[in-house]
């Protein structure tokens, strides 16, 4: 099957994170017709952001650096359109021989009033079908339609970019001729489970963002209200250990609450049980740190299919951002 490619090309991009995202605002400017299908409600992917009354939690990433000059100058465009701030957490590590220790304050970037704003932002102007699982892509003569859970189909598309983690990914290309091995061989994502915490006052710990090493269960704790935009409720979102998450990630986020609420919040020093809880399983959270790979996408030309996504391009937001990025720049340059 080969894929001639008209002015006019339409594509389809499969997940609305930060690499679909990205994608389609690039190739859209460019001129093509980009529709963007995502499962979810929301167009973030893991930058999400739960509300629950006065109480918002950051669940998914909780803020990312910028290291490269071309994610440097996105940012600070970010920032100038007020979606973007930078967030100064004072900032400890955890050790069981040791305790709390003030570790060094890096400042993070975050969305606000909460990281979904981002993905909100990135959406506007383009066309989302929200809440539309896509199914398995199945090989087509010239063009591609989409098969959607809820029963539709559309189409037909030029070009089609799958912009999911690769756990997604493999099962929706596995019908077609697109090569897996690059997909396959990357390194598998680390499952999170996020416990979220909130109380009716201020707990008196003096840290916003804490490190665990060598804990258990908890990876990292962050106080969620101390982010630039956010309600002063106090809300704290626990990381539970890519280890513990695995060992548990069939059990629910009931259970997981009975199981380390009460500890973890004597950790956190209070002296109270929260006023409001809530608990979320990512299976596929984070890609283990990698080096940047070159180039950080897939394209097979000859049937239309692009891939990308943060583990493409070395694990992270600014990893997803430049991976969405690069794919677009190459189609647009070798259609
Ligand atoms: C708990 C946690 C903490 C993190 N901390 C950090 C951090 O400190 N710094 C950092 O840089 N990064 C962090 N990350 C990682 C960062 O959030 C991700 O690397 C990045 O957001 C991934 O973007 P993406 O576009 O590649 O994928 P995603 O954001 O996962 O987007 C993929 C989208 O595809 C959709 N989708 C999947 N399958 C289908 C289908 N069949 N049909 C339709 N839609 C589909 C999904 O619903 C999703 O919205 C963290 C992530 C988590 C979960």
């Amino acid at each position: 099957m080969s894929h001639s490619t008209p002015r006019l090309a339409k594509v389809a991009i499969i997940g609305a994170g930060m690499a679909g995202l990205t994608c389609a605002r690039r190739l859209q400017a460019a001129g093509r017709s980009v529709t963007v299908f995502e499962k979810s409600r929301g167009t973030a992917g893991r930058m999400s952001t739960r509300r629950l009354d006065a109480w918002h939690f950051d669940h998914g990433a909780d803020g990312f650096t910028a290291r490269s000059l071309g994610f440097t100058a996105q940012v600070e465009g970010w920032i100038a359109e007020g979606v973007l701030a930078r967030w100064q957490p004072r900032s400890a590590t955890w050790q069981p021989e040791t305790g709390f220790e003030a570790s060094p304050q890096h400042a993070r970037f975050v969305a606000q009033p909460g990281m979904s704003a981002l993905g909100r932002q990135l959406a506007k102007g383009l066309t989302v079908q929200r809440q539309q699982r896509v199914l398995p892509l199945a090989n087509q003569a010239r063009s591609w339609f989409l098969d959607l859970e809820s029963g539709g189909r559309e189409g037909p598309f030029h070009h089609v970019v799958i912009a999911t983690p690769q756990e997604q990914a493999i099962p929706l290309l596995d019908g077609t001729d697109f090569p897996l091995a690059l997909l396959q061989a990357q390194p598998p994502s680390l499952p999170c489970w996020i416990l979220m915490f909130g109380w009716d006052g201020p707990l008196a710990l003096p840290w916003d963002r804490i490190d665990f090493v060598d804990h258990p269960h908890l990876a990292r704790a962050l106080r969620n209200n101390s982010k630039p935009g956010r309600p002063g409720a106090e809300s704290w979102v626990l990381q539970i250990t890519p280890e513990a998450s695995r060992t548990h990630l069939e059990a629910t986020g009931d259970s997981m609450l009975a199981m380390l609420q009460t500890e973890l919040c004597q950790l956190l020093g209070a002296t109270e049980p929260p006023a409001i809880t809530s608990s979320h399983r990512w299976r596929f959270a984070q890609h283990p740190a990698v080096q940047p790979r070159e180039p950080s996408f897939a394209w097979d030309k000859a049937l239309g299919i692009g891939v990308c996504g943060a583990y493409l391009g070395g694990g992270g937001v600014e990893a997803a951002w430049r991976s969405g990025q690069e794919l677009a720049d190459h189609m647009l340059t070798t259609e």
